[in-house]
């Protein structure tokens, strides 16, 4: 039973299912614009997670077939640069990848 019922539970145009994929694999270009930082990949790709975790960049929202998802070794390296040097350090170590690497 749901703590408020007032919220349906079928999607809305307002609301979707927390089980879907984002948005973000359709989309044409990766999300992120003014005055968000510009990380070139999904931002839930881009955090290191070990397979089967539900979150991060094993988050099954972000599907394989996301051509915004980062490779994994991006994420590992974007990870460490994120905490060691912060959010800008990161986004421009992925978005450098994502430019060279063309997709
Ligand atoms: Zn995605």
């Amino acid at each position: 039973m749901p703590a408020d019922a007032t919220i349906p539970q079928a999607p809305t145009a307002v609301h979707g299912n927390a089980s879907q994929p984002y948005p973000c694999h359709a989309a044409p270009e990766p999300p992120g614009s003014e005055p968000f930082i510009d990380y070139g990949y999904c931002r839930t790709s881009l955090d290191h997670q070990p397979p089967g975790a539900r979150h991060g960049s094993s988050d099954p929202r972000c599907p394989r077939s996301c051509p915004h998802k980062a490779p994994e070794r991006v994420a590992v390296q974007f990870t460490k640069v994120f905490a060691w040097n912060g959010a800008r350090a990161a986004a421009a170590l992925s978005k450098a990848h994502r430019d060279r690497s063309g997709k």
